[in-house]
Formats: C-alpha cells, sequence, structure tokens
C-alpha cells in the first residue's frame, strides 16, 4: 500500500526526503483511510459462498492483510455484512434484524449470484430474489461461488467506495436519526413482485364455506 498517496492532499509537493516521515493531509482523507483499512465483516454466512468467504479468511488468501482483521461475532462490532449465499424468506427476517442491530456507517456485500439475484434458485418458492431488494448493497459479487480472489476483489471495491466518501454528504454524518430497516415479514412482505396479480386475486377471493354452493357452482348445474 502506498500510505503517501492515500494520505496526502493532491496537488501539495512534499519534498522527496521527507515523503517518509511527512504527510499533509485533510481530516476526511486520514479519517476515511483509517475506516478503509479496518473494515470488519460479520461472522455468518447462508449457504456454499459461505465456504469461499471462509477460505479468503484462512491463511492461503488471508484477507487479514488488507485490514479485514478477524471476523466479529457480534453485528454491533462489525462494519460489512458480507451476505455470502442463498438469501431464504426464512432467514431474511434474521438478517435484516443482524444489519438494522450494526453500528453505522455499514455496508453490504452482495456475494454471488444467490445474494446478487437468487441465482439458481431465483424461481424458487422459499428464496429471495436478491438481498437489496431489502437492504441497501455497496458491492455486487458475480460467480457461483465467486472466488476467494473476486471476494478480496469486492471487498477492495469497498475499501476504495469508502476512500471517496464525503463527510458532508454521506448520509451517516448528518443530524438526523438512522431509521432501521423495516424487518420483513413472511407472508404480507415477503413476495414474488411478478406474482402481485395472482396474490391479490388470490387473497381477495370470498372465503368459501364447507357445504355450501358458491354462485357460479350452483348456475353451472
Ligand atoms: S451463488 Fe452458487 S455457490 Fe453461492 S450460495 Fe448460491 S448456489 Fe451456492
Amino acid at each position: 500500500m502506498d500510505t503517501n498517496q492515500d494520505l496526502n492532499r493532491p496537488g501539495i509537493e512534499i519534498p522527496a526526503e521527507l515523503r517518509q516521515q511527512v504527510t499533509i493531509t485533510t481530516l476526511e482523507r486520514i479519517y476515511n483511510w483509517g475506516r478503509s483499512n479496518s473494515m470488519w465483516p460479520m461472522m455468518f454466512g447462508l449457504a456454499c459462498c459461505a465456504i469461499e468467504m471462509i477460505c479468503t479468511a484462512a491463511s492461503r488468501y488471508d484477507f487479514s492483510r488488507f485490514g479485514m482483521e478477524v471476523m466479529r461475532p457480534s453485528p454491533r462490532q462489525a462494519d460489512v455484512m458480507i451476505v455470502a449465499g442463498t438469501v431464504t424468506k426464512k432467514m431474511l427476517p434474521q438478517i435484516v434484524r443482524l444489519y438494522n442491530q450494526m453500528s453505522i456507517p455499514k455496508y453490504v456485500v452482495a456475494m454471488g449470484s444467490c445474494a446478487s439475484g437468487g441465482g439458481p434458485f431465483k424461481e424458487g418458492y422459499n428464496v429471495v430474489p436478491g438481498i437489496d431488494t431489502y437492504l441497501p448493497v455497496d458491492v455486487y459479487i458475480a460467480g457461483c461461488p465467486p472466488t476467494p480472489q473476486a471476494l478480496l476483489n469486492g471487498l477492495i471495491a469497498l475499501q476504495n467506495k469508502v476512500k471517496n466518501e464525503s463527510m458532508k454528504e454521506t448520509g451517516w454524518y448528518s443530524k438526523e436519526q438512522a431509521i432501521d430497516v423495516p424487518i420483513p415479514v413472511l407472508g404480507p412482505d415477503v413476495y414474488d413482485p411478478r406474482k402481485i396479480d395472482l396474490i391479490y386475486t388470490e387473497t381477495h377471493k370470498p372465503e368459501e364455506v364447507p357445504g355450501e354452493e358458491t354462485e357460479s357452482e350452483g348456475e353451472s348445474k
């Protein structure tokens, strides 16, 4: 990592003999530099992609080299949620609850086709077609599963995004209180939007009483 290039304020020339000892920077640059090099992912996985995430944390790839350090087992100590795997409708409320419990600023990485768009289970009755319907995703990583290199690349993309954030413009630093994402309720909130007409028809049918003939049945006889 070229610390000087990351930290120095552009346009200010530092004499060559002082470059390793002196940095002239701005508060925003040093703040973002510190945060982007200490992003702590939350330790949780959902399906096969999680195995690749575990590999990325292990010795061969070792994302500690990029400041990720150990994964945090508590959402309150984590900055990054790596959604690694298939998001089922049953798990979704728990994932959103964990996101709400993370301290801000917080970021979401959708790892793999399942988290990004439903993947091979997109049409499944039990699978959500992408976590971005419910949570704000910062980085999408393609693949089924993405390789550890792809995950590292996605995390570096997230670091670059953090480095370019502005304290004046980013929502995290406004005086307004952060609002939690509503926790989806299985049934009324979690459905396939393409089937909204069918769901409407089915849920607005007149209730059938056992033993009673409906009007249309009586007419047809
Ligand atoms: S994207 Fe592929 S590897 Fe990842 S959880 Fe889905 S099916 Fe498994």
